[in-house]
């Protein structure tokens, strides 16, 4: 059954609203505060993932004010401040009940990922029909299924200890905790990291927290070596100096752990022409992972956070076998470490600095060129919505 929820149209403008068609009980409308871009948009940005549409509405970060609840919803009421999951969980299935809500079975009805990896996945805001064909929170309101899962409360003292920083726990600061839960990073822990974006600085600053001996972060663009190096990481720059080379020397033996923040990039667009079949190129690159597998330890873990979708030529399979590598990825559980980012994002303003941009909702082409050219020091953009 599906009961009507409201939106107030008349603050927002229509292209950018979310329609309220198929309510269901279980949905909450909220009033986006504020949302981002991830670099996981750049991938739709530049045509390289499928199943987009004319008119589909980007963006799965945002802070907001719940607007309109359905009568099933009793986590948040309306008037509350929440931050929204990028993943859209049901909470009941099988995966959800063990924490692996990015598993969620119940969340995504495309056909074509379940073909493509046997297994279905979960929704996400914003991600093409692919991942279920949700409008995103680049939007002024954002209609979020299963309401009582992929919102978090924040208390007004939670809201005022973290600020703009609550939006890095839509999906950022959760996907850097992840990347080192994933590694299994502990203290004393040697750590390399491909990528120097806000998930990889994430990423490093969290390595950091859980006290890695050393953290080693490896990108091109300076600003964002610039900030590794403030938060207390090695850095590499990758087109300057021989990365292989270089943790040879400086670490014997190779990373206890690697951590991929970077991800594919197609290098073959062949695929363009079969969009509704959803049909990948095989050739996504892998060079930042070659690199990682090659600088990971005997025995040591690979965590793989930076995208893939499908098959990757010249994975270096051989290393990772000959060297007993145990290999872990995966898509964030946003709700699963909501209750351990809270007081460390709390805790330390650094990450608030991750946001180096402030602009408005209607500038979002200008933030979008900005933000994949990596200009003017560009790390993470905060979205103001300006309806
Ligand atoms: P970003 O584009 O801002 O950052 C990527 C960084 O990688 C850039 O600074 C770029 O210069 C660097 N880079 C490119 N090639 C490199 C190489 N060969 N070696 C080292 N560095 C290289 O993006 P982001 O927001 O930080 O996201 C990073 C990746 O994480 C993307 O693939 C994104 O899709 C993915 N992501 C995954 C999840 C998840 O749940 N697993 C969540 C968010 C983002
Ligand atoms: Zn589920």
């Amino acid at each position: 059954g599906s009961t009507e929820i409201k939106v107030n149209y008349k603050r927002a403008r229509p292209s950018l609203v979310v329609s309220s068609i198929h309510a269901e009980q279980t949905d909450a409308i909220v009033h986006v505060i504020a949302s981002t871009i991830c670099g996981s948009d750049l991938h739709l940005y530049h045509k390289e993932i499928p199943g987009m549409r004319k008119g589909d509405i980007m963006g799965h970060e945002a802070i907001g004010i719940v607007h309109e609840v359905g009568e099933r919803v009793s986590a948040v009421e309306v008037g509350d401040r929440v931050v929204v999951s990028a993943v859209i969980s049901c909470g009941s299935c099988e995966y959800c009940k063990k924490g692996l809500f990015s598993c969620c079975d119940n969340t995504n009805p495309s056909k074509e990922m379940e073909e493509l990896y046997g297994n279905r996945i979960a929704g996400i805001f914003g991600y093409s029909h692919l991942t279920g064909g949700y409008d995103g929170c680049q939007a002024e309101y954002v209609r979020v299924p299963h309401a009582n899962v992929n919102l978090l409360r924040l208390s007004a003292e939670e809201y005022k200890s973290l600020g703009k920083k609550s939006l890095l726990l839509s999906d950022v600061a959760c996907t850097g905790w992840h990347a080192n839960e994933l590694g299994g990073v502990k203290n004393g822990d040697v750590v390399g990291i491909w990528g120097a974006g806000p998930v990889g600085l994430m990423t490093a600053a969290l390595a950091l927290y859980r006290n890695a001996s050393r953290v080693y972060v490896i990108d091109c663009i300076q600003a964002r070596l610039d900030f590794a190096r403030k938060i207390g990481a090695e850095v590499i720059n990758f087109k300057e100096k021989d990365v292989v080379g270089i943790v040879k020397k400086s670490v014997p033996g190779g990373f206890d752990v690697t951590i991929d923040a970077v991800g594919f990039r197609y290098t073959n667009k062949s695929w363009r022409h079969k969009l509704e079949r959803a049909v990948f190129a095989e050739t996504d690159s892998v060079e930042a992972l070659d690199e990682a597998i090659r600088c990971t330890r005997k025995g040591g873990v690979v965590s793989i956070v930076g995208d893939y979708l499908n098959l990757a030529n010249r994975f270096p399979i051989g290393a990772a076998m000959e060297k007993h590598l145990t290999l872990k990825g995966g898509q964030v559980h946003p709700q699963k470490y909501w209750s351990d980012l809270l007081p460390i994002l709390s805790a330390d303003e650094i990450f608030g600095r991750l946001f180096t941009h402030y602009m408005k909702l209607s500038e979002a082409p200008k933030a979008y060129k900005k933000f994949d050219r990596k200009e003017d020091g560009i790390i993470k953009v905060f979205l103001i919505v300006d309806g």
